[in-house]
């Protein structure tokens, strides 16, 4: 076991997040606003274009791709933790096109909300501070 935390449950939020807004942005935003420091986080819907990306483990950088089209949000989850005091949202996002093929990967900003219902639970009792690894070159849970 690397490191674990026990948190307990604090509010649960059901989100219509805004059509047009971008998707990472609005989930931030919605957790800035209500003081939402740790928490988890789950989201369907449909998006008008995307903005993803892919972490070369070898070159330790994100490689990003967009697709400009509709598509729908097969699913979104990821999780609310803090970076040097600031909140960050970390997301992964399934996306399937009109065809059924699917893309996905690591939720970038310039994913634009077509329509998005969040699920978002707040974590209390639990300090999800970020730092950055060496091994991974990520900034990982320091738990
Ligand atoms: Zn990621």
């Amino acid at each position: 076991m690397e490191g674990f935390a026990e948190a307990s449950l604090g509010r649960l939020f059901v989100v219509r997040l805004p059509h047009g807004g971008d998707l990472l942005e609005s989930i931030k935003g919605f957790a800035v606003e209500r003081g939402v420091e740790a928490g988890v986080l789950w989201v369907i819907g449909a998006v008008r274009k995307a903005s993803i990306s892919f972490y070369d483990q070898a070159e330790k950088s994100y490689v990003k791709q967009s697709f400009e089209e509709p598509m729908e949000i097969l699913a979104c989850t990821g999780n609310i933790g803090r970076l040097k005091g600031e909140t960050l949202v970390h997301a992964h996002i399934t996306l399937a096109k009109r065809n059924g093929e699917t893309v996905g990967g690591h939720l970038e900003e310039g994913t634009t909300i077509f329509s998005a219902e969040m699920f978002l639970l707040e974590l209390k009792n639990v300090a999800l501070n970020r730092e950055y690894d060496e091994t991974t070159g990520l900034n990982l849970f320091r738990l």
